[in-house]
C-alpha cells in the first residue's frame, strides 16, 4: 500500500511537468504495482516446472488475471493460458511469456533458490531451475496486465496476454497455435514478448529491427564402419577416426564456405562411439546444432554437412553411407521493422537513449517465431538482467557473467522486472492509442 500512494504522490506532482510527465507516469504505475509482481516472482522462482508439466504455474497465472477481470481459458495447447481483456473498438495486441523451467539444478545461492527435484520425462531425477528467465517475464507480464486493466483510459482495444507451455522445448506455441490460438481467439494485428538478456546490465531495454535470434536444426550422423579388434586395425574400418576426420572438416563449412558477413554456427555437442580400448566398434554416433539467420544459409549449412559426412566415409572405405538426419528446425526470430520502429520510437520518447537501446542479435533460438510464421507481425525485446557491480566487474576483470540456462544465472530481479513491464506498458499503449481505430487484421 505504501508503494501504491508513493506511486500516486509522484503522478500528481509531475502532472503539470510537461516532457517528463508520461515517464514519470509510467515509473510510478510500475512501482505501484511492482511488490505484487516480486512476490508472484519469488514463488515462481521457488517452484519452477519442466515444460509441459507447467500444471501449478499456469493455474497461478489464470487465477491472478481472472482476478484482475480478465476472461480466462486454461489447457490451450497443452498447459496454455489465455487472457483476453476488450476495452473498446481497436486493435487486437498479444503480449506472450513462457511458462516454463529447465532441467538444472539451482546454484545460486539465493534465499528463494528453486531446491526442487522431478522426473523428467525420461524418469531421470534432475533439479528443476528457472534458469531462462520465464519466471521474470511472468513476474513482469502479470504486473503489465495489472496495470493495463487499472488504467482503461490510456489505450483502447483487445489485449490478449498468453502463457505459453514448452518454449524450451520448441513446442508450446505450436501447441497453442494448433490448438485454436487464433481461430478460437481474436487474431492480433500485432505479437509482443520480452526476454531477459544475460549480456546486459539489469534495466537496459533492448530492441533490434530484423532477425534477432537464429534458425536452430539438430543433426544427427550415424557413421558406419567394420568393427573388430583394436590389434588388427587392417581388418576393419574404424568409424572413430572417420567421426575425428568428420568433426574437423565440419569446422570448415564456417570457415571457409560461409561469409564472414552471415552468421552461422556449427558445433557437434555429442559423440558417441566404442566401448573398450581394444574394440574397434561398428558404428559412431554425433549431434550437432545448427545455427544461421537466413534460410539460405541454413539450406547451404545441411547440405554442406551431409556432403562432408558422406565423402568421409567413402574417403575411409566405408562400407555403408553415414545415415544424416537433420531435424525439421525452428524459425529465425525476426522482429518486423515497421513495428519494431514504431515501439523503439516510443520507448525512447517514454525513457530515454540510456536506458532503451539497439542490441545486437544472439545465435540462440526461440519459438515466438512460430506467431511470426502465422502470419502475425512480433517484435521481441530484450531486457538487460545483470546487477549492475557484477556487469562492472566482469568489465573489469574480463570473466565471463553467467548465461542464460545457467546455474549461476541469478537476475537483478528488481530493476529487470521493472523495466519488463514498463517496457510492456508503453509497447501496449502505443499498439492500442485511445484513439485507435480497429485493426486490419480482424476475424
Ligand atoms: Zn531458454
Ligand atoms: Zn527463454
Amino acid at each position: 500500500m505504501k508503494h501504491q500512494y508513493l506511486g500516486l504522490a509522484v503522478l500528481l506532482m509531475l502532472n503539470s511537468r510537461g516532457q517528463a510527465q508520461s515517464a514519470a507516469t509510467v515509473a510510478a504505475e510500475v512501482d505501484a504495482v511492482y511488490p505484487q509482481s516480486e512476490a508472484l516472482y519469488i514463488d515462481l522462482h521457488r517452484h519452477p516446472e519442466l515444460s509441459l508439466h507447467e500444471q501449478q504455474t499456469a493455474a497461478k497465472l489464470a487465477a491472478g488475471l481472472r482476478g484482475l477481470g480478465y476472461t480466462v481459458t486454461t489447457g490451450v495447447g497443452h498447459t496454455g493460458v489465455v487472457g483476453i481483456l476488450k476495452n473498446g473498438d481497436g486493435p487486437v495486441v498479444m503480449l506472450r511469456t513462457e511458462l516454463d523451467a529447465l532441467p538444472v539444478e539451482e546454484r545460486t545461492g539465493l534465499p528463494y533458490a528453486s531446491t526442487v527435484q522431478t522426473k523428467d520425462d525420461n524418469g531421470a531425477i534432475v533439479g528443476v531451475m528457472h534458469a531462462c528467465g520465464h519466471d521474470v517475464h511472468m513476474a513482469s507480464w502479470m504486473g503489465t496486465a495489472r496495470v493495463m486493466a487499472g488504467m482503461r483510459t490510456r489505450w483502447r482495444g483487445t489485449l490478449m496476454l498468453i502463457g505459453q507451455p514448452a518454449e524450451e522445448a520448441g513446442e508450446g506455441a505450436k501447441a497453442m497455435l494448433a490448438d485454436g490460438l487464433f481461430t478460437r481467439f481474436p487474431r492480433p494485428a500485432y505479437a509482443v514478448a520480452v526476454h531477459d538478456d544475460a549480456r546486459d546490465p539489469a534495466g537496459i531495454i533492448g530492441y533490434h529491427a530484423g532477425p534477432i535470434l537464429s534458425n536452430a536444426n539438430t543433426v544427427k550422423i550415424t557413421i558406419f564402419g567394420r568393427g573388430g579388434h583394436g590389434a588388427r586395425p587392417e581388418s576393419t574400418v574404424d568409424p572413430i577416426v572417420i567421426a575425428a576426420r568428420t568433426v574437423l572438416a565440419l569446422q570448415t563449412i564456417v570457415s571457409r564456405e560461409t561469409s564472414p558477413f552471415d552468421p552461422a554456427v556449427v558445433t557437434v555437442g555429442s559423440i558417441h562411439g566404442g566401448t573398450r580400448p581394444n574394440i574397434i566398434p561398428a558404428e559412431v554416433n554425433l549431434e550437432l546444432t545448427v545455427r544461421s539467420l537466413t534460410e539460405g544459409v541454413r539450406d547451404h549449412l545441411l547440405s554442406s554437412i551431409d556432403r562432408i559426412a558422406k565423402a568421409e566415409a567413402a574417403a575411409a572405405g566405408a562400407p555403408r553411407e553415414p545415415l544424416v538426419e537433420a531435424s525439421e528446425g525452428g524459425y529465425a526470430l525476426v522482429n518486423d521493422p515497421a513495428l519494431t520502429q514504431r515501439v523503439a520510437a516510443a520507448l525512447l520518447r517514454e525513457l530515454g537513449p540510456r536506458q532503451v537501446m539497439d542490441t545486437p542479435p544472439e545465435m540462440a533460438s526461440e519459438d515466438f517465431s512460430e506467431f511470426q510464421h502465422a502470419g502475425v507481425p512480433t517484435l521481441m525485446l530484450r531486457i538487460g538482467a545483470v546487477e549492475r557491480a557484477k556487469y562492472d566487474g566482469a568489465l573489469k576483470s574480463g570473466a565471463a557473467l553467467p548465461s542464460l540456462h545457467s546455474a549461476l544465472f541469478a537476475p537483478d530481479r528488481e530493476p529487470t522486472i521493472k523495466a519488463a513491464i514498463a517496457a510492456e506498458v508503453i509497447a501496449l499503449r502505443e499498439l492500442m492509442p485511445p484513439d485507435a481505430k480497429a485493426g486490419p487484421l480482424h476475424n
